[in-house]
């Protein structure tokens, strides 16, 4: 099998480019940007027409949540428009494509009928309330309108100890100040770029178990949640890494206080949903997979740091 990989210097990007090669058999082609510029609709093309992948993995996308609002048009091309050509092209070849995609379609309203916040499932209606939230739903939605063989997978708040994000962040605050302020009203699942590496490599065996079958497509293709289990907002996330990290000796001085503040005291160009969490019943019942705890996927991920 061959194997079209973008995005290899982000996070999800980056660990896909370790977990993929304990595939059999399979030839990972993972260009540098230079090669691959999702800016580049032309270059795209012609790029997935030379290699002919029998699958292209798509982690590449501008992640940029509050730079999007300004740069809605690249934003537009490399999340919305680029994933629609690379199902266009893919289906020529009778190949098919694994996308990512984000919490952020949603715009967090959902509650139940006593007010508590409930998770999202697949078909829940989208509404996105930001700029980068429109252009991913695009996206999804130019992959399904090509009807190649393809898996959309939802993820959120994604972290690893490679790249920018939120943990990294954190663990550097920490070793520079007493006290620390987050927001304790936006409701999701932190999600580790290595799970989901790993949870996706464990679909493209399976589908390498069935013979790379297009029947296989028909049964188990279309758009999943894929985030970590449990839900928590990211003061409560701030305060576990804090935790975690100083039960396992990461911190260079005692943890910092976190207190939690609401989304109001903390303005940011782009709005986010209050709820995004992200039911994961779909993806266990059709692959087998059940995605640890939000905490777990954390310990096992600072376990990574520390090897
Ligand atoms: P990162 O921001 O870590 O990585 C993005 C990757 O896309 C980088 O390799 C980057 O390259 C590449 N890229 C961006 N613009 C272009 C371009 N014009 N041409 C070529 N490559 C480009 O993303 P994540 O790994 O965190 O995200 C993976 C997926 O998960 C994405 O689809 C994202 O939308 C989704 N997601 C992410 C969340 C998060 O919290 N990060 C939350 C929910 C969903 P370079 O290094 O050169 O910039």
């Amino acid at each position: 099998m061959r194997i079209l990989l973008t995005g290899r210097t982000g996070q999800v990007g980056n660990a896909l480019l370790s977990t993929l090669q304990h595939l059999h058999q399979t030839e990972i082609i993972a260009p540098q940007r230079t090669q691959m510029d999702l800016n580049n609709p032309d270059q795209i093309r012609q790029l997935v027409r030379d290699i002919k992948p029998d699958l292209i993995i798509n982690p590449a996308a501008y992640t940029a949540v509050d730079k999007a609002e300004t740069e809605a048009d690249l934003a537009q091309t490399v999340n919305g428009e680029i994933p629609g050509l690379m199902a266009e092209e893919v289906k020529k070849i009778g190949g098919a494509l694994i996308h990512y995609s984000t919490d952020y379609v949603f715009d967090g309203s959902k509650r139940a009928k006593d007010n508590s916040l409930i998770a999202y499932i697949e078909e829940d209606q989208t509404a996105p309330v930001n700029v980068y939230g429109a252009t991913k739903l695009a996206g999804e939605q130019a992959i399904i309108a090509n009807n190649c063989n393809h898996l959309i997978l939802r993820t959120s708040w994604v972290y690893s100890t490679f790249g920018k994000n939120f943990l990294l962040t954190m663990l550097r605050l920490a070793n520079e100040r007493e006290e620390l302020k987050i927001v304790n009203d936006q409701w999701g699942a932190p999600t580790w770029a290595g799970w989901i590496a790993q949870a996706t490599t464990d679909i493209v065996s399976q589908w390498q178990l069935a013979g790379m079958s297009q029947d296989w497509w028909e049964e188990q293709g279309g758009t999943y949640n894929f985030t970590s289990g449990g839900a928590t907002n990211w003061c409560g996330f701030a305060q576990e890494i804090m935790a975690q990290a100083d039960a396992k000796g990461l911190l260079k001085k005692n943890a910092p206080v976190v207190l939690g503040i609401p989304s109001a005291d903390y303005p940011t160009p782009a709005k986010r949903p209050v709820n995004s969490i992200l039911s994961s019943g779909k993806l266990r019942d059709k692959f087998g997979i059940q995605p640890p705890t939000w905490q777990d996927a954390l310990a096992a991920c600072l376990v990574s740091a520390n090897n």
